[in-house]
């Protein structure tokens, strides 16, 4: 077909609301040194592939059947999971539900609690995807703040949430892009007035520092709460598209109602189950990522710069007047790291060591270049 008779997106009758809009997504580039989505830089280990391998497989013979619709053992091992990650938390399978991503799993309470005439309000700077997701969905988005600091005073957010009245709250914590994670008091005082739902974004969880607690502790007795986890992060298993939650099982009924059948492949339930199998193996690498995580929290401080706190695999950094700048020299070098969050700041995921070394050595290069 010649150019003049290519149909554009706006020739189409799509909603009004998504006219002019850009699908969301940050650069995949093929550089040697990407550290720009918070992905685990640690690929499976030989024996994690074998066993993948003969977990697909062993599902092979029967793809010409649907998969378990409820996805019964996997959120089984889930629940086990999260017991250990937070003694106490008591949960079993019926507390706990999965999807592709929790992405999806936050496009599913969207679904079910949001909608036309609806709300869901944000303290930003945050993940960009909820504001999205929320739009999307027919929800309204309201935007609120977090503190200079990027944390969240209980008294701001109690006055935020009393004066809008959202039907879902989204607490992301440790925070996307800061790194900042929520001291209970933050979320029990949402909690105590939120007229809806209350999601508690727990994308980075296994990366807090000892002493951070998880939101997984407040669940008895808030049949509102939900709390959003992934294997996209700390189970370096991003590629599996897995993500899931913990909530009175209510909650989890409701989802029912919206999600598709048969939305997990039992491809994706044998794969992630495998890999909980090596839940020991995988966080292993989330205490080296931690470490690594202070390091270069320390490096930059030394090098005179801003750096916000984080109980996450990245951390945010300032201020660069000309952060684009930066961002393009660094990338020259062959290090890609993401330009999001408050303006003259920029995030980088953290990577092993040799990624790092790389990193710093391309900042010193790229700042003395930019002034
Ligand atoms: N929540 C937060 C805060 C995130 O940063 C991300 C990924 N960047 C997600 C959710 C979605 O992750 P996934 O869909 O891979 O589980």
């Amino acid at each position: 077909m010649g150019d003049s008779l290519l149909t554009s997106l706006n020739d189409l009758p799509i909603r009004d609301d998504l006219r002019g809009r850009e699908p969301y997504g940050a650069p995949q580039l093929d550089v040697p040194y990407a550290l720009n989505t918070n992905e685990n830089p640690y690929p499976p280990s030989a024996a994690l592939v074998n066993a993948i391998g003969e977990a697909v497989k062993g599902v092979a013979g029967s793809l010409n059947r649907y998969p378990d619709r409820d996805a019964v053992k996997l959120r089984e091992d889930l629940a086990a999971f999260l017991n250990r990650d937070t003694p106490g938390a008591g949960l079993t399978g019926r507390d706990v539900w999965a999807a592709n991503g929790s992405n999806e799993i936050i496009q599913q309470i969207l679904q079910a609690f949001g909608g036309f005439g609806r709300t869901a309000l944000g303290f930003e700077p945050s993940y960009s995807m909820h504001p999205i997701i929320t739009s999307v969905s027919g929800t309204a988005w309201i935007n609120a703040h977090r503190d200079a600091d990027f944390g969240l005073d209980p008294e701001r957010a109690i006055k935020a949430v009393e004066e809008h009245r959202p039907d879902v709250v989204f607490l992301t914590s440790p925070n996307n892009p800061t790194g900042t994670a929520l001291p209970l008091e933050a979320i029990e005082a949402v909690l105590k007035v939120a007229p809806g739902m209350v999601v508690v974004d727990e994308a980075y969880a296994e990366f807090r520092r000892a002493g951070t607690p998880s939101a997984l502790t407040l669940l008895p007795g808030n049949p509102r709460l939900i709390v959003t986890r992934t294997m996209s992060k700390a189970f370096a298993m991003a590629g599996t598209r897995l993500g899931y939650l913990a909530a009175d099982p209510a909650v989890i009924d409701a989802l029912l109602l919206v999600r598709l059948p048969y939305h997990l492949s039992a491809v994706t339930q044998a794969v992630a189950r495998t890999a909980i199998t090596f839940g020991d193996e995988l966080l292993d690498s989330v205490n080296a990522l931690r470490r690594e995580r202070d390091d270069v929290v320390a490096w930059l401080r030394a090098e005179g710069l801003e750096v916000a706190e984080s109980d996450a695999n990245f951390v945010l950094f300032g201020r660069f007047a000309d952060r684009r700048g930066v961002w393009e020299r660094m990338l020259d070098r062959g290090v890609l790291i993401r330009e999001v969050g408050p303006p003259e700041w920029l995030r980088v995921s953290v990577g092993t060591p040799e990624e790092m070394a790389a990193f710093r050595t391309a900042l010193k290069e790229a700042s003395k270049e930019v002034g």
